[in-house]
């Protein structure tokens, strides 16, 4: 099968590969993937942001169905439409597992960094950890949900932010075009944007933000203190910038709470007076669990958040991940194999004639 395998010769780029798959170990199932979305943290993996892991095939916003599973599997049947998450397996019985945030288990693994992700033809998955998808909802939705959309959703949740108050949310991206309708639309919250670009800005006020800010053009915090009448009550940092957290820490009211989502090299400067005055929280979000997922997944099909979503084939991935950096992408690019599948076959014809 056809994958993008992250290349040891050349940093920072995947190369696409004919791969075998290894056969299934108990409690495990075959994906035939139909898409998988490009979420920036897949950036930071083939980077090696995180450490380098050549030969590793990222994905993490992956959607298939399900052709064979391992003799024991009950959770699954051949035909069923999965997700494959970045939460591709905890340990099931620590302290974390078993109390609700499963995605801190410390024996976790993930899908496309610590394991074999979605951008292939085929993948594994772990049977009790991969979503069913709802009948009625497009692939290439439910594959910006798997990860852009669950990972806002449950960063909204942890913000706590409650209807008609504020919630700023910094990057207007993948990530946040979904925080932006979730906040909007689920939680009844007042939105903030801020980027960097304009037409990310535009997308966001299209989405649902009341205002937005282009941080190259003004003084963030106190734009927002202006039209929060003392600042935010919550704010959410989705941008790839250190500075995007510290305008963060500096936009919301007291009592305020900072959640944490991009993961951008460096570190957060904070005034401890002022976190102590004005008793400030800052807390991080990771992804969400399976529970917060099927949730999330439930919002998308009723209708209450649209991805912005592009299909593109497999071997554009590094043309994806350049775009990305540049910051050139509207929402989502995700790469639709059943047209790599398409385009892949013509070719041959075309190649054969
Ligand atoms: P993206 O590239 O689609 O979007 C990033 C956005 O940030 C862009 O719109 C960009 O213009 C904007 N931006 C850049 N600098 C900015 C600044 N100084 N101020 C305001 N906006 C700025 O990326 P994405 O896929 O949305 O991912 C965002 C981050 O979230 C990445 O670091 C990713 O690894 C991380 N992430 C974390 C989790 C988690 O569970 N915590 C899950 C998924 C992704
Ligand atoms: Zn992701
Ligand atoms: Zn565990």
């Amino acid at each position: 099968m056809k994958a993008a395998v992250v290349s040891q010769r050349h940093p920072g780029k995947v190369e696409i590969k004919k791969i075998a798959l290894r056969d299934l170990k108990a409690g495990e199932a075959l994906v035939e993937v139909e898409c998988c979305g490009v979420c920036h943290t897949d950036l930071h993996v083939v980077q090696g942001d995180f450490g380098p892991v050549p030969g590793r095939i990222p994905g993490h916003e992956g959607i298939g169905i399900v052709r064979a599973i391992a003799g024991d599997v009950t959770s699954l049947r051949i035909g069923d439409r999965v997700s494959v998450a970045w939460f591709y397996e905890g340990c099931g019985v620590c302290e974390y597992c078993v109390s609700g945030r499963e995605t801190f288990c410390r024996k976790v693994k993930n899908a496309g960094y610590s394991v074999d992700g979605a951008m292939a033809e085929q993948c594994i998955v772990k049977a009790d950890y991969a979503v069913k998808v709802p009948e009625g909802l497009d692939s290439l939705i439910a594959s910006s949900i798997t990860c852009a959309g669950v990972t806002t959703y449950k960063a909204i949740k942890v913000s706590t932010v409650r209807p008609g108050q504020w919630v700023a949310v910094w990057g207007a991206g993948g990530l946040g075009n979904m925080a932006i309708q979730f906040a909007r639309n689920v939680f009844n919250a007042r939105v903030i944007a801020i980027d960097i670009q304009d037409d990310k800005l535009q997308l966001a006020r299209e989405s649902g933000a009341e205002y937005t800010i282009n941080a190259r053009e003004e003084d963030v915090p106190a734009r927002i203190n202006e039209l929060t009448a003392g600042g935010a009550h919550a704010a959410v940092v989705v941008a790839v910038a250190r500075s995007a957290f510290n305008q963060a820490v500096n936009s919301v009211r007291a009592g305020g709470r900072v959640v944490c989502v991009a993961v951008p090299a460096g570190d957060l400067d904070l005034n401890i007076v002022k976190t102590v005055l004005d008793g400030i929280e800052i807390v991080g979000s990771l992804v969400g669990t399976r529970q917060d997922l099927a949730e999330a997944f439930d919002h998308a099909l009723a209708g209450r958040v649209h991805p912005v979503v592009q299909a593109r084939r497999l071997d554009e991935i590094n043309d994806i991940f350049n775009e990305m950096e540049r910051g050139a992408i509207q929402g989502r690019m995700v790469i639709d194999m059943r047209q790599t599948a398409k385009t892949a076959s013509t070719q041959y014809q075309e190649s054969e004639a």
